[in-house]
């Protein structure tokens, strides 16, 4: 892509609404705009970051033996009595009139939509295990929308729901999805802590809520200090946690069973990225999906729903990897791979080498932002510092003449001198 053309509107000045490091840098470099509150449009930058981050959810989803489909976002109200969340859910749900009088609303989540799909068409203990998902925009009116993203009205969830014939195929589900989730942060550069979560009015003890820990985080967790070490080992996984405490602050008792001693207990803020839970009959025996088991008599299935914020991740993401001059985006999900940086456009030595490594690269299948602008120098280093791409290649008239070019590593700050093929071979 050419900068010259790309519909990419930085900002020099930080805007003042905003109040945490992730929803001033994306506005700065240019991600998304706020339409109303909590409402966003995504330009083309942001964009690119979310489809990238859709992306891993669902190849780990696909990989765990889930199946896509795509529910609507508006639902029928009539879903919704049936389940007794519509007079339940309150003020959080958008509810809508058609021009016949008939109640609808926006989905804030799927449980009843799906449930209803199910019962439609799967009558037999034989079409069991399914685990179905989908990546749609959800509405929630939240009372306070903020910090951009992370708390939106509109925003995009990935959601699974779990359907088996007793608790234990429905435990394996819970797990199967579990070790799918801590694959997916990881993927992400994230270190995601599962913690222990209260399971509300629904009861029963398996939910987890996955945290990234930030002290611009809404939530309140608590957990064993060991978690630090095997975070930074990126060790988490369901054996660790079977032994080690982590817990929301409302599912946390002090000195309950199991609460570490105080100088073993953490106390910090974490941000909500994903939360799963099973919850056994409670919608399938509301909404009657029954299948016949294996000796002909009837069976509620057994349901669990595994949520992940995907727009709520661009955010969350940028708080654990910033600077003071902007993004720094793990390669995972980085818009673009590669910035380069033409420092005198216009001048034909400097143009020719630019234009060739930017073939190159495009040949190399290596996605390439090319700032090919007649601004000055100052703008283009830091528009691409704000826009945090892993690797900057910067060609300039007195490298050109000595046959060199600078490869810079966003992350590390460290730059090399070399020839342009020398950085090709590095890239690709
Ligand atoms: P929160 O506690 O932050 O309000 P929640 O517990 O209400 O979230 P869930 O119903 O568990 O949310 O939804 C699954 C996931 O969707 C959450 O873990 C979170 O990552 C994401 N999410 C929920 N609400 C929002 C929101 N308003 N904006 C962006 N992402 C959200
Ligand atoms: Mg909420
Ligand atoms: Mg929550
Ligand atoms: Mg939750």
């Amino acid at each position: 892509m050419r900068r010259s053309s790309f519909f990419l509107p930085t900002l020099k000045e930080t805007p003042s609404e905003a109040q945490i490091a992730s929803h001033r840098l994306m506005l700065r470099a240019g991600m998304v705009r706020q339409s109303a509150a909590g409402i966003y449009s995504w330009l083309p930058l942001g964009l690119k970051v979310l489809r990238r981050i859709e992306q891993i959810v669902r190849e780990e989803q696909d990989a765990a033996g889930a199946q896509e489909l795509l529910m609507p976002t508006i639902q029928s109200a009539d879903i919704w009595r049936e389940s007794g969340r519509y007079d339940a859910y309150g003020k959080e749900m958008l509810r809508i009139r058609d021009r016949h009088d008939r109640e609808m609303l926006f989905g804030p989540t799927n449980e009843e939509l799906i449930t209803q799909l199910f019962r439609d068409n799967v009558k037999s203990y034989r079409d069991l295990p399914k685990i179905l998902y989908h990546i749609q925009w959800k509405f929630r009116d939240e009372v306070r929308p903020r910090f951009g993203v992370m708390r939106g009205r509109e925003f995009l969830m990935k959601d699974s729901y779990s359907f088996d014939l007793d608790f234990e195929g429905a435990k394996k589900s819970y797990e199967t999805m579990f070790t799918a989730y801590l694959k997916t942060f990881k993927r992400m550069g994230l270190t995601a802590i599962p913690m222990r979560a209260d399971s509300g009015a629904i009861g029963g003890n398996l939910t987890h809520e996955f945290h990234i820990l930030a002290e611009t985080g809404e939530s309140g967790v608590f957990y064993d200090v060991a978690y630090d070490e095997l975070a930074a080992k990126g060790e988490i996984d369901l054996e660790a946690l079977d032994r080690l405490y982590a817990a929301t602050d409302e599912k946390h008792v002090p000195g309950a069973p199991g609460v570490p001693p105080a100088e073993r207990l953490r106390e910090a803020r974490g941000i909500e990225v994903g939360h799963i839970f099973y919850f056994g009959t409670k919608y399938s025996k509301a909404m009657n999906a029954v299948v016949q088991g294996p000796n002909g008599e009837p069976v509620a299935v057994e349901m669990g729903s595994y949520g992940i914020g995907v727009s709520r991740l661009v955010g969350a993401i940028i708080e654990a990897h910033h600077d003071e001059r902007g993004i720094i985006w793990p390669a995972s999900v980085a818009p673009f791979q590669v910035g380069l940086i033409n420092l005198k456009s216009g001048d034909a030595a400097c143009d020719a080498v630019c234009e060739d490594l930017y073939a190159k690269l495009a040949k190399a299948g290596i996605d390439t932002l090319y700032d090919d602008r007649d601004d000055r120098a100052g703008v283009k280093f830091a528009d691409m510092d704000l826009i945090g791409l892993p690797w900057q290649v910067v060609v300039g008239p007195k490298g050109v003449a000595a046959g060199i070019v600078e490869l810079k590593n966003r992350a590390t700050g460290e730059r090399v001198e070399l020839s342009a093929e020398s950085a090709l071979a590095r890239l690709a």
